[in-house]
């Protein structure tokens, strides 16, 4: 009960982990994280990554500096702006240098806004201490998988410490690098959400068996996703015409996983430069010609 009520004051304002929040405070993302380490087989590298973001759109790619300044100039004009997010375009932690510096940055001239940082979890471990020095408290690791044997038909391979490692060999080391990180952010205290990409026929009778294993090592919110599946975003790998669940599919394994623990439903899939409250996307206002204009 008193775990409830600390885990409550701490994600009440934040739009995406409390459902009345999301009305009230604006969010934003920036984009400085180009590079993944691995590949999933929905993704199409040249649109945001599908684990965090909406898929088939393209943000603008910003240097550290140039996301700082954006971050004021927004947080000047939204005056509701109290969350920042890094999320892409690629892995943030494949980009360590762009991602830290952004942070380091902001927090040093905006040190009210609350950080956070999306991962597919494969270098995590690694960076668990830094995240903790930097005061970033909220955590989203995608997790489409506890079993390699499924993982292998989401992801193709994996890099990882200067190798490649192709089909399963590569999906154990994801998995258990996901696992370390979530037990890891679990022993630093840092409030840590779960993204599933649900892909019917591949992981949707699997998803009670990742909510459990992540709800062990203390996830306190899972955000089940659907594969959004169009031939424009390019699902160009080994899920090519792989359709995503029908809204029914989704709700059935969602109400599924939600007697163990609260389930995010009001998730947008929001783009790697998202600005604004969740349900409007402010993202054209602050271009990188418009923002450099303004201060
Ligand atoms: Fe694409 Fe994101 Fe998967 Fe990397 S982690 S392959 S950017 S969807
Ligand atoms: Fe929040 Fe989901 Fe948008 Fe991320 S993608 S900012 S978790 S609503």
């Amino acid at each position: 009960k008193e775990m409830d009520d600390k885990m409550r004051s701490r994600i009440e304002n934040h739009p995406c982990y409390s459902e009345e929040a999301h009305h009230h405070y604006a969010r934003m993302h920036v984009a400085v994280a180009p590079a993944c380490n691995i590949q999933c087989n929905y993704c199409n590298r040249k649109y945001d990554c599908a684990n965090e973001s909406r898929p088939g759109v393209v943000s603008e790619l910003l240097t550290p500096e140039e996301a700082a300044h954006k971050v004021l100039v927004v947080a000047g004009k939204i005056p509701q702006m109290t969350v920042l997010g890094i999320a892409g375009p690629g892995d943030p932690l494949a980009n360590p240098e762009k991602t830290f510096r952004t942070f380091e940055l902001i927090a040093d001239k905006a040190p009210d806004i609350k950080l956070c940082l999306s991962t597919n979890g494969l270098m995590l471990p690694d960076y668990v201490d830094r995240i903790k020095e930097l005061n970033i408290d909220h955590v989203t690791i995608t997790i489409n998988m506890i079993d390699p044997e499924i993982g292998a038909k989401i992801y193709p391979w994996v890099h990882y410490r200067r190798r490649r490692y192709r089909g399963i060999d590569g999906v154990k080391i994801l998995h258990e690098r996901q696992m370390e990180g979530l037990q890891a952010l679990q022993e630093a205290d840092i409030l840590c959400k779960v993204n599933s990409v649900l892909i019917p026929g591949v992981n949707d009778e699997h998803m009670p068996e990742v909510n459990a294993a992540i709800r062990e090592r203390g996830a306190f919110l899972h955000n089940i996703m659907p594969l959004i599946s169009a031939p424009e975003h390019g699902t160009y790998f080994g899920l090519n015409g792989q359709p995503g669940p029908t809204p029914k599919e989704l709700k059935a394994v969602q109400d599924k996983c939600s007697g163990n623990m609260k389930l995010m439903r009001h998730c947008r899939q929001c783009r790697a430069d998202a600005v604004g409250l969740l349900g409007e996307d402010r993202s054209q206002e602050f271009t990188k010609e418009k923002f450099m204009e303004m201060s």
